[in-house]
């Protein structure tokens, strides 16, 4: 039973895991992934091009609404566009898998590995 609600809270743990990732790399303004994450000073991230273009009139943050009297300085996100970069890397390795494959994978790797060598 205990094995049974740790599968259970590992499968739960894994599904907001990933939630809170989509949420945290997901420009709101495309919906995608982040390209070219920037942080305004509100502390929200878009995508480079998305928040330029919706900066045509007035300058406010598409998320939270806090308009800005001038032009904010756009900062790259360098750890954001990291993670985006760590994710995408990830996500196209597990595809159709799960955290769990690739552990799999790393094991399934050294028995293979032990078994090919053999002769030790
Ligand atoms: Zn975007
Ligand atoms: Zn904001």
């Amino acid at each position: 039973v205990d094995e049974a609600i740790k599968t259970r809270w590992r499968i739960t743990a894994k599904k907001v895991y990933d939630e809170m990732k989509i949420l945290l790399l997901t420009c709101s303004i495309c919906l995608s992934t982040f390209d070219c994450p920037v942080t305004i000073p509100c502390g929200h991230n878009f995508c480079q091009n998305c928040l330029l273009s919706t900066w045509t009139e007035s300058y406010s943050c598409p998320q939270c609404r806090t308009l800005f009297e001038t032009r904010p300085e756009l900062k790259k996100n360098t750890v954001l566009s990291t993670v985006v970069e760590t994710f995408r890397v990830r996500s196209s390795k597990t595809e159709g898998g799960s955290i769990f494959s690739v552990r799999k994978g790393c094991r399934r790797k050294s028995s293979h590995s032990s078994s090919s060598i053999a002769a030790h």
